[in-house]
């Protein structure tokens, strides 16, 4: 794929719009520059809003007919189809992450747009029996105007969770993506408009969350904001948002305790346990980051595990033999150094990798070796803060009671693992494990049908599935006396 500098433009408004200043994008396998994308004023973001307001009154999107607001989505699913290999190289040339990833990211992303595309003509209301000469019922009626404030480490799937449901409901959409990562988002806005969507209806705005971002979010015209990121940000945001009582979908960080009993299949335990921590080089609030081993085989699942690691083929996400790719920025790249050195301060055991590679080909991306820590203490920085990047910590267990206290004892509950043959102990552990998503003898399993949402400080509400419907909608309570 060709990676010479061109300048993007933002999406306002169904037309193509440049701003005086501009930021770099950078390719995180090597440095090299790969674009120019305008950096949205606040100015710019005030027009965004207004643009989505008059098209939301204008009501060509929300008072059309839902079966076919549904078939516009639907074709965006078409044309992603259509340009699979060229968004998922984009993806990884703009991110970083090995190409079989974006591919699965760009499959996730299609099924989405086409769930929701099927899901528009099926977001009803309900009757309610109160007396004979009442008819009582709910209207189900789009928010108006949705910010969606997009991050790095799943950009094009991560939009496409928040935006759709919400175009679904009839909503207009105004989406800033990480400055990091905003050139797949681009590409679905025009394939948007080629699908039909309406002017005004999708607009994409490019800028610092600092600066677009906060303006965005704190702007009183808007009827709903979703948001995936830091929990830092995301409560930033809600105190935002309390000012202008807007309602927040907010989908934040993860510690996630991945649980490894002894009667559980080993092997692919062992496998699963790899993949659930160093795919997108772990920079997921999902990544199975606490790895809890039964006394009686921690040694031999950390031995199958550290042998397992030290095979992984790091290098360009674009290079197909690629299995792990780099940090998504150098301040990333940084920023997981510094946990790693802590981890050696505070008295970690670090069993493999740790430093960047070796390899002088990859000196000049943020590539981070894939690293795993025994015998961690949740006490530890990296035992209990979010690290987001190819480092595993692993903690010993023996009794049942101690590894549901020691997995819950965490501000955050986004996900969990559990790996066992025993029915009854898996839906013990279900049932008291503090997480919005547990998987048994799974891992890294979400589909668009499926909510996700954390406990405690991991979020509030629910992305995916027809649950997330309720942040897009709000309900009317209608009476009709017909005596
Ligand atoms: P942030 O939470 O700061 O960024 C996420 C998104 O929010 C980006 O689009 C960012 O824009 C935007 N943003 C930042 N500040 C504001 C604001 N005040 N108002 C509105 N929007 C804002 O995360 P970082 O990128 O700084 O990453 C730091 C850490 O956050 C990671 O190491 C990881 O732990 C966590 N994180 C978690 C994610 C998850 O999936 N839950 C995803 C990303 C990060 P911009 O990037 O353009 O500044």
């Amino acid at each position: 794929m060709a990676t010479q500098v061109q300048t993007y433009k933002f999406f306002l408004n169904g037309k193509w719009t440049a701003s005086s200043e501009t930021f770099e994008l950078v390719n995180p396998a090597s440095g090299a520059i790969i674009g120019r994308v305008p950096r949205a004023s606040v100015e710019d973001m005030k027009e965004a809003v207004e643009v989505a307001r008059k098209a939301f009154e204008a009501q060509a999107w929300r008072d059309m007919e839902q079966t076919k607001r549904g078939k516009i989505l639907m074709q965006i699913a078409a044309l992603l189809r259509d340009h699979f290999n060229e968004i998922s190289e984009l993806e990884t040339l703009n991110q970083g992450k090995p190409l079989r990833e974006s591919k699965a990211d760009v499959a996730w992303t299609i099924r989405a747009f086409e769930y929701w595309g099927g899901a528009a003509d099926k977001i009803e209301g309900e009757t309610i029996p109160v007396t004979a000469n009442r008819l009582t019922y709910t209207l189900r009626e789009p928010l108006g105007v949705t910010a969606h404030i997009i991050p790095w480490n799943y950009p094009l799937a991560l939009a496409t969770r928040s935006l759709a449901p919400a175009l679904a409901a009839g909503n207009t959409v105004v989406a800033k993506p990480a400055e990091l990562t905003p050139l797949t988002l681009l590409r679905v806005a025009e394939f948007a408009q080629k699908a039909g969507l309406p002017d005004g209806v999708l607009n994409v705005i490019t800028g610092s969350g600092a600066e677009a971002g906060r303006a965005l979010v704190s702007n009183s015209d808007v009827d709903g904001i979703t948001f995936t990121g830091s929990t830092e940000t995301g409560r930033q945001i809600m105190e935002t948002a309390a000012k202008n009582v807007t309602p927040v979908l907010l989908e934040l960080g993860g510690k996630n305790p991945n649980i490894i009993f002894p009667d559980a299949d080993l092997q692919k335990a062992a496998q699963m346990a790899k993949y659930a921590i160093f795919t997108n080089a772990g920079q997921m609030c999902w990544a199975g980051s606490r790895l809890f081993l039964h006394d009686l085989i921690y040694e031999k699942v950390l031995a199958e595990l550290k042998k397992q690691t030290e095979q992984i083929r790091m290098g360009p996400g674009l290079d197909e033999k690629s299995e792990l790719g780099p940090m998504v920025s150098k301040d990333q790249q940084e920023r997981v150094i510094g946990y790693i050195k802590s981890g050696v301060e505070e008295g970690g055991n670090l069993i493999t990798g740790g430093q960047p590679p070796e390899d002088p080909t990859l000196h000049k991306g943020f590539f981070i070796k894939p690293t795993i820590f025994a015998e961690v203490n949740p006490k530890m920085r990296i035992g209990c803060e979010e690290i987001f990047g190819p480092v595993l910590t692993v903690f010993r267990f023996s009794a049942v009671e101690d590894v549901i206290r020691m997995a819950n004892d965490t501000r955050f509950g986004l996900y969990a693992g559990v790996w066992t043959r025993d029915l009854t102990l898996a839906h013990r552990l279900i049932r008291e494990l503090q997480a919005g998503v547990v998987a048994v003898n799974d891992y890294l399993v979400a589909y668009p049908q499926t909510p996700f949402g954390g406990y405690k400080d991991s979020g509030i509400g629910y992305e995916s599935g027809l649950q997330a419907i309720s942040h897009y909608t709000r309900i009317k309570s209608v009476t009709v006396n017909a005596s």
